[in-house]
């Protein structure tokens, strides 16, 4: 038997009846090609390959990736044993779905990583921490709402699917789980003129959680500024929309001016 890895944050699905939701929420079909992270002891790596010629999978634990190896035929499996924060952008190129019950311990991490790659046209269907899902979907001006929010939901349309009870997982998490689609925008959809800027305008926004635009974007944005940009510089960062922050991004790259 093998133990779980806390490390890892290795937390087994095994609720048959959720693996069948989620699997009908992916359906994928045999001609798409998906990468999965952190596949662990295949949970849902074994089903889906009933619906799938070939799966790609990103694994840390070299225990897992054996009994993998020794589970599934090596024709129907391509096994890569990384740290998925480590992986090359190119590598992600050509999936259609990309999916996994996320190891929580670095679940933000990885969907940044995912959602920077500018090529990465996959949908990707997530577990997540409940709390997590409710930061990544949550609208602005709710308590939810954050840096977290608008830097995803400039990349992704974001769907809470479904939760997904403790007793799931085996050993059980202390926290709920959330199954979350991320559906990628057109290019056509990200106006920013520069990525970069885009993700530090959002970083000065809300670096100080409690003060006003006009504080947190000292020396950057003056009351001039606001005035064209058409915001009152005395509102908070979490009242402002994609479309606000990439209306900041745009005029300040235009302007050339450094932040
Ligand atoms: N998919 C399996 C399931 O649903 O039962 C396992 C999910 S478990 C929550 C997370 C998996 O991610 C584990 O197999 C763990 O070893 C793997 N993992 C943890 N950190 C990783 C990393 N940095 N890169 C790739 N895989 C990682």
């Amino acid at each position: 038997m093998i133990q779980a890895k806390k490390k890892f944050g290795q937390n087994f699905l095994i609720d048959q009846h959720i693996i069948k939701k989620i699997l009908d929420s992916i359906n994928p079909n045999k001609s798409q090609s998906i990468l999965e992270i952190g596949p662990g002891l295949g949970a849902l790596t074994i089903p889906l390959l009933k619906k799938l010629n070939h799966i790609y999978v990103v694994e840390i634990d070299r225990d897992m990736v054996k009994f993998l190896t020794k589970k599934i035929p090596s024709n129907k499996i391509t096994i890569y044993q990384e740290d998925i924060l480590e992986v090359n952008d190119k590598k992600f190129s050509k999936f259609n779905f990309i999916i996994g019950n996320l190891p929580y311990y670095i679940s933000t991490a990885i969907l940044l990583k995912l959602a920077k790659i500018n090529k990465n046209k996959a949908s990707l269907f997530f577990m997540l921490q409940k709390e997590v899902a409710e930061r990544v979907s949550a609208n602005t001006s709710t308590k939810m709402y954050g840096r977290l929010s608008s830097m995803l939901q400039y990349y992704f349309k974001i769907e809470t699917l479904f939760d997904i009870p403790a007793e799931s997982f085996n050993p059980v998490p202390k926290v709920i789980s959330t199954f979350v689609k991320f559906t990628p925008k057109k290019l056509s959809e990200l106006n920013a003129l520069n990525q970069e800027n885009y993700e530090k305008v959002v970083k000065i926004a809300f670096q100080y959680k409690r003060k006003n635009l006009k504080n947190n974007f000292k020396g950057v944005l003056n009351e001039s500024d606001f005035l064209k940009l058409n915001l009152d510089s005395k509102s908070r960062a979490e009242t402002l929309s994609v479309e606000n922050f990439i209306n900041i991004e745009n005029y300040l790259s235009r302007k050339k001016l450094s932040f």
